[in-house]
């Protein structure tokens, strides 16, 4: 693939505004983790991302891996619950794959995120359908590497925004959600949520041109 990559400025871009959108979408990922859950989703994942956003500016670090380091460690740091050690090793993983790389092509990127998708199943031994964040991780990703040219990358946000939505239905196998049983249907997941967030504004630092998707009116 030509002209489609990541280099350490659109990583810090990408970071800036996905810790910004967890903000402005902090109010409905919390009201669907109350609906599931604790409450708390949005608040974990704003915070943690804000802190990210903070240590990224301090450190300056000098390539991708170290960059994803510096990202997985204010999330281990600074989130409790599921989602801290999960995110966390989402870009522990990633941060393996892009280590010493300056810019990364779709190629390392595809790589490195299949490495954080089997870092969540290690760490939380779910499976697809169980309602949880990798529900939208498998699809997204399976359709990512089957069609990592510009014009198809765009359709990926649609297949994680879909796959978000498609959580609402299914009752949920792991996580806290999964103590209501059959009650658990009828609401998105909230990973699920923030993960369709994560993959639309990973793809707008790759690629630019993805139109916003209005989660907060999609998930409520
Ligand atoms: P907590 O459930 O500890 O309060 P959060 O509310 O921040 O943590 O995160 C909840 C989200 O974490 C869920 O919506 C789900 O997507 C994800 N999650 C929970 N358990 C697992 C698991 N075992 N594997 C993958 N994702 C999980
Ligand atoms: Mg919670």
């Amino acid at each position: 693939m030509i002209g489609v990559g990541m280099n350490l400025e659109q990583f810090a871009n990408f970071i800036h505004d996905y810790a910004q959108r967890l903000e402005a979408l902090k109010d409905t990922l919390n009201e669907l983790d109350n609906r599931i859950g604790d409450g708390d989703h949005g608040t974990n994942m704003a915070r943690g991302f804000h802190t990210a956003q903070q240590q990224l500016q301090a450190k300056s670090p000098e390539d991708l891996g170290a960059a994803c380091n510096v990202v997985a460690m204010a999330l281990l740091g600074s989130v409790g619950g599921a989602s801290g050690p999960l995110y966390g090793t989402i870009f522990m993983k990633l941060g393996g794959a892009l280590k010493n790389l300056a810019q990364a092509d779709i190629e390392q990127l595809i790589e490195g995120l299949q490495a954080a998708k089997t870092g969540i199943i290690e760490r939380g031994k779910a499976q697809f359908g169980d309602k949880t964040m990798l529900d939208v991780w498998e699809p997204t990703l399976e359709y990512v590497t089957a069609h990592s040219c510009d014009e198809e990358l765009l359709q990926a946000v649609m297949v994680a925004r879909i796959a978000a939505l498609e959580t609402r239905d299914r009752v949920a196998k792991k996580g806290r959600a999964a103590y209501l049983g059959p009650r658990s249907a009828g609401t998105c997941d909230p990973g699920s949520v923030s993960s369709g967030l994560f993959f639309e504004v990973l793809i707008s630092a790759w690629r630019g041109g993805v139109e916003t998707i209005p989660w907060e009116t999609l998930v409520l």
